[in-house]
């Protein structure tokens, strides 16, 4: 008798488990949507790659990234300023070798034809603090930056702060788990700027992305190791991509490169997305 109710209690315990484990299991992170955030033509690519293709002019792309998570909306990057999608040319630069970048659509019509508001916003986090990446920074004036400490107090050659000292912000001391749960994960990639961070997600059906934000401009550059001369540490930029490279195959993850055109032109965007 004593032994049949041993075999019962077990075999309820089997039958409990993958139910819990279920549970357990249930992702928090939802979606993740890649949004136009900026298009433009670059005079000279050498700038990026030293030595190579030197005046040769080129199309870059600026992408920026809304993860949906149960505990919170997370928008990664947030582009040129939406103010560039008034100018029928775009902006040009003082010098023309650099980019000259035009908004086909503005990030609050994209975050508005997905029903979001920027007061939904909880986290923007930042790459780092080129104009191409903090355009619209403020449009969030009540999201918690995430932000490395290192890019924070950065000197500005404006002598102005990099963010505005109201604006909530976490400075950060290396990689961070946004959600506690492993599915959003800041990486410390210093090199290109004093703190830049690129982001690990793991989507419960694509499975783990490492988006780059500049670590890494484009694929060739990326397949060579290439540092771009405007970067202010050589050593640890190269130190960042590889990494990078490891994370990549640990986790199995796909590198999407913030400003690869010919990458961007193979992904949904939204309102599609990726979960
Ligand atoms: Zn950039």
């Amino acid at each position: 008798m004593r032994f049949s109710l041993i075999i019962v209690g077990t075999a309820f315990c089997a039958v409990a488990l993958p139910v819990s484990a279920q549970q357990s299991s249930k992702p928090g992170i939802e979606r993740l949507y890649v949004l136009n955030c900026g298009e433009g033509r670059a005079g000279d690519q050498s700038r990026w790659s030293p030595g190579v293709n030197v005046g040769v002019a080129f199309d870059m792309v600026d992408n920026c990234y809304l993860i949906k998570h149960q505990q919170g909306l997370l928008l990664w990057d947030t582009g040129v300023t939406d103010a560039i999608a008034a100018l029928p040319e775009g902006q040009k630069p003082d010098n023309p070798a650099m980019t000259q970048w035009k908004r086909p659509k503005t990030l609050a019509a994209q975050l508005d034809q997905l029903g979001v508001k920027p007061s939904d916003i909880k986290y923007v986090a930042i790459s780092h603090t080129h104009p191409d990446h903090i355009g619209n920074v403020e449009m969030f004036p009540q999201a918690m930056l995430l932000v490395q400490k290192a890019e924070y107090e950065w000197p500005n050659p404006l002598g102005v702060g990099r963010f505005k000292p109201e604006h909530p912000a976490t400075k950060l001391e290396g990689d961070h788990d946004v959600y506690g749960d492993g599915s959003v994960k800041i990486i410390a990639t210093p090199g290109h700027t004093p703190g830049h961070q690129s982001v690990l997600v793991k989507l419960p059906k694509t499975g783990a992305l490492l988006l780059s934000g500049d670590a890494v401009h484009f694929k060739d550059n990326w397949d060579n190791r290439r540092v771009p001369s405007q970067n202010v540490d050589k050593d640890k930029t190269i130190a960042s991509l590889e990494r990078m490279a490891a994370l990549i195959k640990e986790n199995n993850a796909q590198l999407w490169i913030n400003h690869d055109k010919p990458q961007r032109d193979m992904l949904k965007l939204a309102p599609e997305f990726y979960e």
